[in-house]
């Protein structure tokens, strides 16, 4: 197969829209536990309670004494997981059982499901199964149960941490992590592994810096070689991967906390951890720390991040902007169709020329007023203090170009959902 002209892109899902279907399946064992009130655990400094803070533990509301039996997990991937709780209030029945989890914890993104009650095994059930949210494998489950009682007494379950496992092709499966990160790969030499371990912590204290902190969970970096594509694409819904040219490279999601990437055959593993897994790790970061509507500004923004760049973003820049095409800050800079490394590579240089010419605290000051509704040509004028016609010409002298912007035009309406994010690491090299 000739991979010489697909254009790339990635479409990122965050529907959250979910169905309620009860099943029995069949679980293994947890833990069993009698368990009273506990007290509330203090809040982390940073009001965030993420990850590596651990899981919360279980306190009640009122004063019922609560018997907390079997308690399970059994994750089905790709058909979804269950749950299961047994649980007693001393002040009667229990009228309501819900089970709540999340996959990146302290990026404020939770879902839920109500339980019933299964009279013959004397226990609370609830199913969740994949519609068009379907989440990837590896991902990390989160969870407790709220449990009330016909008294209105309350019960909140310790949180427990379970894995999304894709059970049928475990062994099959790579897999390292660090404290910045949890990769899983498949199909794929296992340097990939160790490779983004070290990509994610050679940047950790740049991310921090230009964020003002670090993710509060660890992005979960689920790769596939190119002869794991049926897997991949059960992994994304059983999408067609190809479509009409454009291949879905993959997809990033703060909601499940990850990146899942297929890479082409032949592709570089160093590349995949340095360039694409802290270009997609940055859109984390954007939409953990700011608010994004993907264009160039955005996508420039995680290719800032690259540490294996897909060539010499300036002097492409100066090439661009000395073309008869109207590049401009106003007319913005193609994400996709075939001058789609308009919007990634020249993007890329704003960002560079930002942080070079007012230091990287610029980076989290400027995203800091974009977090707070400033719009974005106020927020540049705001930090660095020179008008946004000024700055763009700065940049520009910067790029080696001495000429005005071309007269503004207003820009185009973007093709794409607004949760697209064109991948730049896998360019055409045909195109
Ligand atoms: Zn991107």
């Amino acid at each position: 197969m000739t991979l010489s002209r697909l254009s790339v892109r990635i479409v990122r899902g965050i529907c959250v829209a979910l169905l309620l279907v009860m099943t029995v399946a069949a679980f293994s064992l947890g833990s069993v536990a009698l368990a009273q009130g506990t007290p509330t655990p203090a809040a982390p400094e940073d009001g965030v309670h993420g990850e590596l803070d651990g899981p919360l533990p279980a306190r009640t509301e009122g004063d019922a004494e609560w018997h907390i039996g079997e308690r399970l997990y059994q994750g089905e991937f790709p058909d979804g997981f269950s749950f299961e709780i047994a649980a007693e209030s001393s002040a009667g029945d229990i009228t309501s059982a819900r089970v709540v989890w999340v996959h990146s914890p302290g990026s404020g993104t939770q879902r839920s499901r109500g339980a019933e009650f299964d009279p013959e095994r004397g226990r609370w059930v609830a199913h969740w199964e994949p519609a068009s949210n379907q989440v990837p494998p590896w991902v990390l489950v989160r969870y407790h149960w709220e449990l009330t009682d016909e008294q209105g007494n309350r019960y909140i379950t310790a949180e427990k941490d379970e894995v999304y496992a894709d059970d049928s092709n475990a062994d099959r499966w790579g897999h390292a992590e660090s404290e910045d990160v949890v990769v899983h790969w498949l199909a794929l030499p296992d340097e990939v592994g160790q490779q983004t371990i070290d990509a994610m912590a050679e940047r950790r204290e740049f991310y921090r810096q230009a964020w003002g902190g670090l993710l509060p969970y660890r992005p979960r970096v689920i790769l596939y070689g190119w002869t794991a594509r049926p897997e991949y694409e059960e992994a994304m819904g059983n999408r067609p991967i190809l479509v009409a040219g454009t291949l879905l490279a993959g997809t990033t999601a703060a909601d499940w906390g990850g990146t899942i990437q297929i890479a082409q055959p032949g592709s570089d593993t160093r590349r995949i951890a340095y360039g694409t897994v802290l270009h997609e790790v940055a859109h984390l970061y954007q939409h953990q720390f700011t608010r994004v509507t993907p264009d160039w500004f955005i996508e420039g923004n995680a290719e800032f991040f690259s540490m294996a760049r897909s060539g010499d973003y300036r002097a492409y820049a100066r090439q661009r902007l000395q073309s008869d095409d109207p590049l401009s800050f106003a007319a913005g800079f193609a994400t996709s169709g075939e001058n789609f490394r308009d919007g990634y590579w020249i993007g890329t240089t704003v960002w560079d020329y930002l942080v070079e010419t007012y230091g990287l605290d610029a980076h989290r000051r400027l995203w800091e007023l974009i977090s707070q509704n400033v719009p974005r040509n106020e927020a540049i004028e705001q930090v660095t203090g020179v008008s946004i016609e000024q700055f763009e010409m700065d940049w520009r002298t910067w790029i080696g170009v001495t000429s005005l912007p071309p007269t503004l035009i207003p820009s185009p309406t973007p093709l794409f959902d607004p949760f697209s994010f064109p991948t730049p690491t896998f360019p055409p090299s045909g195109a």
